[in-house]
């Protein structure tokens, strides 16, 4: 049994392509939210995704593209990007949305897109803020995007926290005396000043989670982002990694 964990495809259909690309037929994909926002393929991203087995859950764009919850807090070229999807998105995809959930709980992992209820769109982005999400569950596993950068902490039984960054991919050796917030990084729009797309494989009975990073053709994105007019801002952090 393996998983396929990708998170934040924001739109990213290059990208996502690519990711899939690496899955064999029953990998099952694990979704951690932000389909949408930012780029120029929503439709085209939740079309592919639905045509797998998955379990998704909902990040705070496809909250906003679905009713404009807290659009208020986005910044103007997010809110931009999340109006025009809005104009695009078809009635099916976002009915589909519609019937995700905040949260997935199964015995081994809790997915989320931000933290664990009660602020599912909190940012976990140090020890305190990772001490808090682990203090609001207890599943040993946590799993993660909404950052946009690949890394994770672990919980030893003495309450100590460990922290490692997987800027370059990396492998999580699951040790069943510690917990874990394991965050796979963005498909679409990587935040660790690694322009290269990243997501995970997560295998439960080999209690291991590999990040892997990968290059798509990143250009490509940029010139549907100038095209669709959606904010320059957006291709240019593309390139960056940021
Ligand atoms: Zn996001």
């Amino acid at each position: 049994m393996r998983y396929a964990v990708v998170s934040d495809i924001h739109s990213n259909l290059e990208a996502f392509q690519v990711a899939l690309g690496r899955l064999e037929g029953d990998d099952h994909l694990l979704c951690l939210g932000d389909i949408v926002g930012y780029g120029p393929n929503p439709n085209e991203c939740l079309e592919l995704l639905r045509g797998r087995i998955n379990t998704t859950v909902l990040g705070n764009h496809d909250v906003a593209a679905i009713d404009n919850f807290g659009i208020e807090w986005f910044n103007p070229a997010a809110r931009e990007a999340i109006r025009w999807t809005q104009g695009v998105l078809n009635a099916e995809n976002k009915a589909w949305l519609n019937t995700l959930g905040y949260e997935y709980r199964d015995p081994a992992f809790l997915m989320v897109h931000g933290a664990p209820s009660p602020d599912y769109f909190e940012y976990i982005l140090d020890k305190d803020t990772a001490r808090k999400a682990f203090d609001s569950t207890d599943a040993p596993l946590i799993l993660i995007g909404h950052t946009h950068i690949a890394e994770m902490y672990a919980l030893a039984a003495d309450g100590t926290i460990s922290h490692r960054h997987f800027q370059n991919g990396g492998t999580v050796e699951l040790d069943p005396a510690f917990r874990y917030i394991v965050n796979v990084g963005s498909v679409g729009q990587p935040r660790d000043l690694n322009p290269q797309a990243s997501f995970g494989f997560y295998q439960p009975d080999e209690r291991r989670i590999e990040v892997t990073r990968f290059d798509y053709p990143i250009a490509a994105v940029q010139e549907k982002i100038e095209c669709a007019h959606l904010p320059e801002v957006l291709a240019r952090r593309l390139g960056l990694g940021r």
